[in-house]
């Protein structure tokens, strides 16, 4: 078998133009790893992070995050009951690539009934949902939710499994046709905050006669912070995931007395730190999945060399749901 593959790999961080599908060295699993043919990757907004050096790589660099494909080696010490020609999806860096040597933590075999197209889109968008509203906040029956970019990847799942607990659901998009597949996805009502946030601000009082939400579920960062203090309610939590529109600037904590806000910047890592806790969440999500309670919509299947366009439809907010690249 070559010892060389093909991977995105970046050399600097920069534009999506430093995204290169090159020859590479083929991985070679730890021995508490295993070696997967990746037929998917997934597409997240970290990896343009990562690709921009928002968060800074040690490079060169192969971008990716999570995938699916097939176990072709296992590991003599790896952990759990994986086999070669197990279907599996996958977190972990330099996914797209041919092949990813994967740490079992964050490994997951796919029923039949999930494709490995479905697979690739599942654990990271999916986990960071679900760890959202059962951990960083335990959404109950009757609160008064906001999600920002509703139609995103995160966000259609945040809106699905708010509104499958029980809540009052609210949405922001930028367009007319995300809102109605937010909608579609159990948003109650989307307000379009691409002109500013002055109407969100009045819809969030209307709706909760003036008290605001429980909680903001904020993913695009700088420019909706500010708005986002500003409609939860006394008590009320906001937790801020993400940097779709920037980094949100440093806070000074004296704005949160104002209301007693709780106020969190979570990421999914700190959440799966082991294999239990991994088995935890991603047990209770493909469980929702089987059950046919969670769709992942699929935006759009690029092929691999079609990696920049995938990157530059995210950043330009053209997409919806879920990006993925075949290998
Ligand atoms: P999305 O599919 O949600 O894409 C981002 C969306 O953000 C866009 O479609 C757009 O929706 C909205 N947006 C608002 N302003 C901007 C802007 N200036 N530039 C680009 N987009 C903007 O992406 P993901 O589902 O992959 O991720 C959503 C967020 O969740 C990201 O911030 C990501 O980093 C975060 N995340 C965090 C994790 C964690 O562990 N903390 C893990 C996974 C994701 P619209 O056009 O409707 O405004």
């Amino acid at each position: 078998m070559s010892s060389t593959i093909h991977a995105v790999q970046i050399s600097k961080h920069g534009d999506s133009s430093v995204l290169a599908y090159v020859p590479v060295p083929k991985p070679t699993p730890k021995p508490d790893q295993v070696l997967v043919k990746v037929a998917y990757a997934g597409v997240n907004f970290i990896d343009t992070y990562q690709r921009s050096g928002l968060y800074p790589q040690t490079l060169p660099f192969i971008v990716g995050r999570e995938g699916s494909g097939e176990i072709v080696e296992v590991g003599p010490e790896a952990k759990g009951d994986f086999k070669v020609g197990d279907r599996v999806a996958f977190m972990g860096p330099s996914s797209y690539a041919e092949y990813d040597a994967v740490s079992t933590l964050s490994l997951a075999k796919l029923p039949d009934a999930i494709s490995l197209e479905q697979g690739a889109a599942l654990l990271l968008q999916g986990l960071t949902a679900w760890s959202l509203v059962r951990q960083a906040y335990k959404v109950e029956k009757g609160d008064w939710v906001l999600i920002h970019a509703a139609a995103g990847g995160v966000g259609l799942l945040l809106c699905q499994m708010c509104k499958l607990l029980g809540a009052n659901v609210i949405g922001t998009t930028s367009s007319e046709a995300k809102a109605q597949l937010a909608k579609a996805n159990g948003a109650d009502y989307v307000v379009d905050y691409s002109n500013g946030y002055d109407e969100l601000v009045a819809k969030v009082n209307e709706l909760t006669g003036n008290k605001g939400v429980h909680v903001v579920l904020d993913g695009v960062g700088a420019s909706t912070f500010d708005v986002s203090l500003k409609v939860v309610r006394r008590l009320g939590t906001v937790i801020s995931f993400g940097n779709a529109s920037g980094a949100v600037p440093p806070v000074n904590i004296m704005r949160l007395a104002e209301k007693n806000i709780r106020l969190m910047r979570t990421t999914l890592f700190q959440y799966i730190t082991t294999r239990e806790e991994f088995d935890a969440l991603s047990s209770e999500l493909l469980g929702l999945v089987a059950e046919g309670k969670l769709q992942f919509a699929i935006h759009k299947v690029y092929p691999i060399q079609d990696v920049k366009q995938a990157h530059d439809d995210l950043e330009g907010r053209k997409t919806t749901g879920k990006l993925v690249l075949k290998l």
